[in-house]
């Protein structure tokens, strides 16, 4: 086949190339020329000698400093404030999973074997939130414990940080999607509403997003990940707290993109200076 018909399924299929390998998000219009040799540096004459004047006040940036995402038209957003409401009544994280296993208002339960709470240590200085349950964590009941959750494992203990010891880990989805499709964002606003006053309750000192669907969905913004990995924003919660918060990568796509753990390494550096900082460690 020649013509428009062949082009348009040339490029669809590279654009489903690009998608598989984690890129979804363009970043410029054009193209990058990293070969091409510095502009001549300008000549400019030496500042002029004036007095000293104060240094400008640093402009104080939002809690969040990403593009904030449109309010989700829903089906029932009466699911999401009961939701809500469920939530806000539970004092503590075991009233909060007691809730979650007992709430009907989301359909993918139906279809999941296990409600997946979370793993680790309640109260840890950091909270990891991925995306939701897959296979393994759905057999097993247990959130990144698939070859996904080992990556993760592998690259904490890198900075001497385990689930057992240091770490608390959920997913803003409590049940595994139908073959592991994206949550819609109906699902993602029904189960936020639990994960919020999950992260109220247990109180971490850091947040880490893994992957760009808990980073939107828990920043309620449309930045893609490519742009927010690395860079430390907060949280503010319904009770008022802020969290320092760091977005990276999902470990799923570095097993796609090996050659993105090296920022993934970085990111990891950043957590270990931010909780020595802290003084948590
Ligand atoms: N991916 C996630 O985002 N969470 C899990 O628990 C497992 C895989």
């Amino acid at each position: 086949m020649t013509g428009p018909a062949s082009a348009r399924e040339d490029l669809a299929s590279l654009l489903k190339w690009y998608v598989d390998n984690g890129l979804d998000e363009t970043i410029g219009e054009e193209a990058i020329d990293r070969f091409a040799p510095p502009p001549p540096a300008a000549v400019t004459a030496p500042a002029p000698v004036t007095a000293q004047r104060p240094a400008a006040p640093t402009p104080i940036r939002p809690a969040t400093p990403f593009p904030a995402r449109a309010p989700v038209p829903l089906e029932s957003p009466q699911l999401v404030e009961d939701a809500r409401e469920l939530a806000r009544r539970c004092a503590t994280i075991a009233d909060l999973e007691a809730a979650i296993r007992a709430f009907e208002g989301c359909a993918i339960k139906r279809t999941a074997k296990h409600t997946v709470f979370a793993d680790g240590v309640a109260g840890a200085p950091v909270m990891v939130v991925g995306e939701a349950p897959g296979a393994d964590e759905d057999r097993l009941g247990k959130p990144f414990v698939g070859v996904s959750g080992q990556l993760m494992d592998r690259m904490f203990d890198a900075i001497g940080m385990s689930r057992e010891r240091d770490l608390y880990i959920t997913n803003i989805l409590f049940w595994r999607p139908p073959g592991n499709r994206t949550p819609t964002l109906a699902e993602q606003a029904i189960c936020l509403a639990f994960t919020r006053r999950h992260i109220e309750l247990a109180r971490p000192k850091v947040l880490v997003l893994a992957g760009g669907t808990a980073a939107k969905a828990v920043l309620d913004t449309t930045e893609g990940i490519m742009r927010m990995r690395g860079k430390w924003t907060s949280v503010r919660l319904d009770d008022g707290s802020e969290v320092p918060t760091l977005p990276t990568f999902h470990p799923a796509y570095l097993l796609r993109t090996p050659a993105s753990k090296r920022q993934s390494w970085l990111d990891l550096l950043a957590l270990d200076k931010k909780l020595k900082e802290l003084g948590v460690r």
